[in-house]
C-alpha cells in the first residue's frame, strides 16, 4: 500500500531513510532549509523542498497534516528538533517519527509528543556488539527486552542432523521457524529436515537461550 511520508532534515540519516522509501515505491517528500541538501535529494525522492521546520507557516504551507507519517530526522539542532515535533502535533499529524541524539533529548521528544523515538548511533552500537559476540547471528529481530528471532549459521556440531535430532526446543528452548539452504529456504521445516553445512537457521526464543546457542561450535 502506497503511503505519504515526509522526511524533515536531509542530512546522512534522512536522505538514506528517505530513498529507500522512495525506492519501495512509497510518496516521499524531502524537507531541508538548506537548499544544497534539497537540491542533491531532489532525484531520491517523489519531491524535495526548502522550508524551516520550525516554523509554523512553512509547515501549513507544505500540507504538514496531510501527510500518513512524518519523520523528524534534524541532526545536531536538538531545540529544531524538539520545536518541530511539537508543532507538528499540534497541526495534528498523526504519527511523527522522531530520531534523538540522546537520553534527555529522547525524554524531551516523548513529552511534546512524539509517537516513535529511535536513537539510531545507540541502537547501531548495541547491534554491532551483539554480532560481534556472537559471531554466528547474521542477523536479528528483538521482539521484546527478552525475545528475539535470530538468524544464524549452524554450527559445525550440528551439521548433518535432523530437527528432530537435535530437538533444539528441548535442550534449547528455541524454535527453528525456517532454514536457508543455499538457494531455496523452507518456510515451515519438518522434524526431518537435515541440516547441512553452511545452512542458516531462524530461531525465536529468549535473549539468553539464543545467545547459548550462539556460541556453540
Ligand atoms: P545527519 O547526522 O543525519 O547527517 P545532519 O545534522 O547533518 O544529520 O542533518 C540534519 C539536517 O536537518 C540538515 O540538512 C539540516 O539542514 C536540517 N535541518 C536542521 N534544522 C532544520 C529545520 N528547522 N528545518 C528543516 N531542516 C532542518
Amino acid at each position: 500500500m502506497v503511503k505519504t511520508y515526509a522526511v524533515i532534515g536531509l542530512g546522512r540519516f534522512g536522505v538514506s531513510l528517505a530513498a529507500r522509501l522512495f525506492q519501495e515505491g512509497q510518496e516521499v517528500l524531502g524537507v531541508d532549509v538548506n537548499e544544497e541538501r534539497v537540491e542533491d535529494a531532489q532525484s531520491v525522492v517523489t519531491h524535495a523542498v526548502i522550508a524551516d521546520s520550525t516554523d509554523p507557516e512553512a509547515l501549513k504551507s507544505i500540507g504538514i497534516r496531510n501527510f500518513d507519517t512524518v519523520i523528524v530526522a534534524i541532526g545536531n539542532d536538538i531545540q529544531a528538533s524538539i520545536l518541530t515535533v511539537l508543532l507538528l502535533k499540534e497541526a495534528g499529524v498523526k504519527k511523527v517519527i522522531a530520531k534523538a541524539l540522546n537520553k534527555p533529548h529522547g525524554q524531551v521528544l516523548d513529552k511534546v509528543g512524539a509517537d516513535w523515538i529511535i536513537f539510531p548511533e545507540r541502537d547501531m552500537g548495541e547491534r554491532v556488539a551483539h554480532m560481534l559476540l556472537s559471531p554466528n547471528v547474521l542477523n536479528f529481530i528483538e521482539l521484546s527486552k527478552e525475545y528475539s528471532v535470530e538468524e544464524m549459521k549452524v554450527p559445525e556440531s550440528m551439521t548433518s542432523k535432523t530437527l528432530r535430532e537435535l530437538d533444539l526446543r528441548a535442550k534449547y528452548n528455541l524454535s527453528v521457524i525456517a532454514i536457508r539452504h543455499a538457494k531455496s529456504i523452507n518456510i515451515s521445516p519438518s522434524p526431518d529436515e537435515t541440516i547441512e553445512a553452511g545452512d542458516v537457521l531462524v530461531v525465536i526464543g529468549e535473549n539468553k537461550d539464543l545467545e547459548k546457542f550462539a556460541n556453540l561450535q
